[in-house]
């Protein structure tokens, strides 16, 4: 069986891989070295600079493109600095239409450094999908989207997107950290380049910051290695050795992930004290069935808002959890609980943040893969 024809949950553990040349190692040896010996100028193997290539880096490049079943992959410095890197296709006068509801990171990097070269941006409700076709102008060159969306858990129907921006020739980029390749993947739906940022579950324990960029085409995997090299924004040997550990587990954390997030979902929408629970698991969620037909199960993300509370409320429950550590970012073992409202999200105006649903009692929990009693024990002393 050739190993591009493997199930996904064999594909984390082998796809891509080989054992060292050197030795046989069976894990990727960690190549800490800038440069290669060459026998006579040009005579190397392969490597001869490592911001151009490094054997540790295509370990993990080559594992990304087979668990998003795509045929190239690129790893870079962090989440950022891959989406930097897409960016970079684009020239003055280019508009990119992106979700409403987008990573606060993004937005930033988008309105603050971007629009400065002169691209535009737009953004869009994406949830009905033919609402974007009214929106592409001449101008329009790329669709970048994010489901499910942080921190309300809006969904995108990936498909039905990919249909229009084939039609009208644009690209399309999906982030794909929230739902993770053992969840969702957008190659398969028609999407053109994939993001992801690392750091969270495909690295999976909150150890590393790490981006990276899955295509199909070769001539876009052409331009990105190009800029990847040009720009320098690489994932350094270290990291890729890490995240390669991290893909490796990725099917089975993710499925405890999931397990844990529907128990405390329903704990959650039971809960006296709780107003409203955000989880696309839900059948009452609005986008349910896309979310059914997209993904392969509703992963561990859940915000919530408490009944009657306000921005103190919010504070004073994050602050009383015990096992949920009170942090920023997502997708680790360990459970966390953020108040968008005070931090992802602070750097939004209140009255823009509350006219998407980012309400000041908003609690978004990233539901790791402990004991779920455990994790249900906390969230009521809390509640109470
Ligand atoms: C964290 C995050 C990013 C940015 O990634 P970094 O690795 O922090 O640079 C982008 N998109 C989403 C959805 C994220 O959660």
């Amino acid at each position: 069986m050739a190993k591009k024809d493997l199930r996904f949950n064999s594909k984390t553990i082998h796809g891509g891989q080989h054992p060292d040349k050197a030795y046989g190692a069976v894990m990727p040896p960690i190549y800490q070295t800038s440069t290669y010996a060459q026998t006579t100028p040009g005579g190397h193997q392969g490597y001869e600079y490592s911001r151009s290539a490094n054997p540790t880096r295509t370990a993990l490049e080559n594992a990304l493109a087979s668990i998003e079943n795509g045929n190239h992959g690129l790893a870079f410095a962090s989440g950022l600095a891959a989406i930097d890197a897409v960016l970079k296709l684009l020239k003055p006068g280019d508009e990119v239409l992106a979700t409403n509801d987008l990573y606060g990171g993004s937005y930033r990097l988008f309105k603050r450094v971007y629009e400065n070269f002169g691209i535009i941006f737009r953004f869009l409700d994406m949830q009905d999908a033919k609402a974007i076709e009214t929106e592409i102008s001449h101008a329009t060159r790329m669709v970048w989207l994010e489901t499910p969306t942080n921190p309300l858990m809006n969904i995108v129907d990936i498909s039905a997107i990919a249909k229009i921006t084939k039609q009208k020739g644009l690209l399309l980029a999906v982030d794909n950290t929230f739902a993770s390749p053992y969840l969702q993947r957008p190659l398969e739906l028609g999407a053109d380049i994939v993001m992801h940022s690392a750091t969270k579950y495909l690295g999976g324990h909150s150890d590393l910051v790490v981006g990276a960029l899955v295509v199909n085409d070769t001539d876009l995997a052409e331009q990105l290695y190009f800029i990847q090299n040009a720009s320098g924004a690489i994932c350094g040997p270290m990291d890729s050795f890490l995240t390669l550990r991290g893909i490796k587990t990725l099917h089975v954390r993710m499925q405890r992930h999931c397990e844990n997030g529907e128990a405390i979902a329903h704990f959650l929408n039971a809960h006296h004290k709780i107003e409203k629970v955000y989880w696309p698991g839900f059948e009452s969620h609005p986008n349910h069935a896309v979310a059914k037909k997209q993904m392969k199960g509703y992963g561990g993300m859940i915000s919530f808002v408490p009944k009657g509370g306000n921005y103190a409320d919010a504070i004073k429950i994050v602050e009383k959890l015990k096992i949920f550590t009170l942090a920023e970012s997502l997708g680790g073992v360990e459970s966390l609980a953020g108040h968008p409202a005070s931090m992802t999200h602070a750097s939004i105006p209140k009255n823009e943040r509350e006219k998407i649903g980012v309400v000041d009692a908003l609690i978004r929990l990233s539901v790791g893969i402990e004991d779920v009693d455990d994790l249900i024990a906390d969230l009521a002393q809390a509640l109470d």
